[in-house]
């Protein structure tokens, strides 16, 4: 127990019956999701084991549910259900079993009881067009967000709609929705966008958060770890990009041969996400690797920034290699790019490297 007579992430993981063969693997599993170096492992084990227990309130505005669908809906609660077993859920429209006045009543109870100290979690825009498109217990969603952001110790802004503003906001936003960041200018946000989000990414952040506090940003308030590269650059059919071999119906022979989405508008290049690492339905597949290009999903400005099926106006660095490739000149040019695909491919394996569980028993003394 802390001095705050909570239970420990790892006191309580040990009273769900999770072994200490199965949190080492999943520590392993997030460390490589997270891009962490193997030495870290055994530092995210022993932080996650003896981080206090958070309080979670999290609060849904305009939104479609899809991203608390994402995290419950995950095929594997060996992985994610680990960590939401891990924290204490006080307050969720969806999940929780109170509704109406006992619903909110916990919510109150919650942020009193840990003010100051509980983590809030919002998907959903928020609508400033009128106070009343959305409300919750009669409380606009403006005034609810900024009552419970006061006493929070960081927001965690799920989702493209809570992020960016999403769907809601896409051209002509009749609600006026922004996103949380519009509104809360003097608490850490991290934003986790997605339409929905990646579910192991979802508690990864949390696991990042509980471990070792705020991850390291982008630019644009996401966690490096997940959104530091674009899928283009992960993506198993990118030696077709390189070499101009380009599906360009859904049913032509291209398609049918794996080859670049480009063409059909796949917006892989301009998308930063892990989809083409941990991929969805524990690793099974992502978008692309079901026939259909990248929508996008996570980036600032969808749905508005370009039309489903039209391709994206490359980046010039991304074009010139497409071009030095596609005409077969520009060796030199050609081989600087296949050491960096070398580099990537090398990268991708060190983090994907099996986890070896009987290793860090060793190493970690719990
Ligand atoms: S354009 Fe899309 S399908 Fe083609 S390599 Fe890039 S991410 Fe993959």
């Amino acid at each position: 127990m802390t001095q705050f007579n909570m239970p420990t992430v790892g006191e309580q993981l040990r009273e769900n019956g999770i072994s200490r063969r199965a949190f080492l693997k999943f520590c392993g599993l997030l460390a490589s999701s997270m891009a962490l170096a193997p030495s870290m492992i055994p530092k995210l084990a022993e932080a996650l084991e003896k981080a206090t227990r958070p309080s979670v309130i999290w609060l849904s505005f305009q939104e479609c549910t899809g991203c608390a669908e994402s995290i419950t809906r995950a095929h594997s609660p060996s992985l994610e259900g680990l960590i939401f077993d891990t924290i204490s859920l006080d307050y969720q429209h969806t999940l929780q079993a109170a509704a109406g006045e006992a619903a909110e009543q916990a919510r109150d109870e919650a942020m009193q009881a840990n003010y100051g100290k509980y983590v809030l979690i919002v998907d959903g825009s928020i609508p400033l067009g009128n106070a009343g498109y959305s409300t919750i217990a009669g409380v606009s969603n403006l005034d609810m967000l900024k009552q419970v952001a006061k006493g929070a110790a960081a927001i965690i802004a799920l989702g493209t709609c809570a992020a960016y503003g999403g769907l809601p906001q896409a051209n002509p936003n009749p609600t006026g929705a922004v996103a949380v960041a519009d509104i809360i200018k003097d608490k850490p946000i991290i934003n986790v966008p997605g339409c929905p989000p990646i579910p192991v990414v979802i508690t990864g952040v949390i696991a990042h958060f509980l471990a070792f506090g705020l991850p390291a940003l982008d630019h644009l308030g996401r966690p490096k770890a997940f959104y530091g590269q674009n899928i283009h650059d992960r993506c198993y059919r990118r030696p077709f990009y390189e070499r101009g071999l380009f599906a360009e119906t859904f049913d032509d022979e291209g398609a049918k041969q794996g080859w670049c989405l480009y063409k059909l508008g796949c917006k892989g290049p301009i998308t930063y996400n892990a989809c083409a690492t941990t991929k969805w339905n524990d690793g099974t597949s992502f978008p692309i690797e079901s026939g259909h290009g990248c929508i996008g999903c996570s980036e600032p400005g969808f749905w508005d920034f370009g039309g489903l099926y039209n391709p994206v106006s490359l980046p010039s660095s991304l074009s010139s290699q497409h071009v030095v490739f596609a005409t077969g000149i520009g060796v030199a040019a050609g081989v600087a790019i296949a050491a960096l695909n070398k580099q990537a491919k090398q990268q991708a394996k060190q983090t994907r490297e099996p986890v070896n569980v009987d290793q860090l028993n060793r190493e970690v003394q719990l």
